[in-house]
């Protein structure tokens, strides 16, 4: 699938979840919010589900819980539109109650057409019920930071998933957010790990035979715009878009001094 046809594919999957009437929640909701984010990225995030101003916007992650992941992406030097951002259900239920088993279930093939299109290299799970889906059984507090590959079932049919907690939950315990800005700053190891997978490589034969330009190094690291917690030290070498150059999506040359891709 080229850029297009991803964008494309994407956006049949919104339009049928904007109208989707599979399971109760449907009847609570103001919009749907299917997700957004880059159709070539390698990156994504799933979420529970869509709170009061998600379902008022019909956009992932815009109230609170969204501005401490911008905030978190950011620290690494990356931004929201580079990856893509979702939910394991895509209607808000009712209160901000936890979405039912039987609810996930439903809206599951959204997700998985999700993934199936946009083939990350890396899922991010943020909190416990998007960790079922990808890591069934796992506890949040003994895997979080840790990559476990994904099972293609999920869609996902070469990916590596990398437990986070959910950034609300960061919001309350505020021990929490400096955990999962530690986690973050993790990630971009993650995705060249999860790269090189991919390749079916192993470091050593990757170091001597390089891929095709596949990251972008960023040569000066934005200071971190989080004030209140310490930031761990990034090293400017992984800090990398997390957006792929591919043949496909990169008809340019790639200016080796870039800083990012958009
Ligand atoms: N919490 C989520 O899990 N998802 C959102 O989109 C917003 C808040
Ligand atoms: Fe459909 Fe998912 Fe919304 Fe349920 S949560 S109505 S399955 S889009």
């Amino acid at each position: 699938m080229n850029s297009d046809e991803r964008k494309r594919a994407l956006d049949q999957i919104a339009a049928e979840v904007s109208v989707c009437r599979l399971c109760p929640l449907h009847a609570g909701r103001t919009n749907a919010v299917p997700g957004e984010g880059h159709a070539d990225t390698e990156v994504v995030f799933v979420g529970e589900g869509p709170g009061f101003n998600e379902d008022q916007q019909g956009r992932p992650f815009v109230g609170a819980a969204g501005g401490l992941l911008n905030e978190l992406l950011k620290a690494i030097g990356w931004k929201r539109e580079e990856v893509f951002i979702t939910n394991v259900v895509k209607c808000r239920p009712p209160q901000n109650r936890d979405p039912e088993p039987s609810e996930i279930a439903a809206c599951a093939p959204y997700l998985r057409r999700q993934l199936e299109v946009i083939d990350p290299a890396v899922v991010v799970t943020l909190g416990r019920h998007s960790l079922q889906t990808f890591m069934p059984g796992a506890r949040i507090g003994g895997v979080h930071g840790t990559v476990h590959p994904v099972d293609p079932q999920t869609g996902a049919a070469n990916a590596q998933t990398y437990a986070m907690y959910h950034p609300a939950a960061a919001l309350r315990a505020s021990n929490l957010k400096q955990t999962m800005l530690e986690d973050m700053s993790g990630l971009p190891q993650v995705l060249i790990d999860a790269r090189i997978k991919r390749a079916g490589m192993t470091p050593e034969a990757r170091d001597n035979q390089p891929m095709a330009a596949v990251a972008i190094e960023v040569t000066a690291i934005e200071p971190a715009v989080a004030t209140d917690f310490a930031q761990p030290e990034i090293e400017a070498e992984q800090v990398l878009a997390a957006v792929a150059v591919t043949a496909e999506s990169a008809p340019e040359p790639v200016d080796e001094n870039q800083m990012s891709l958009f």
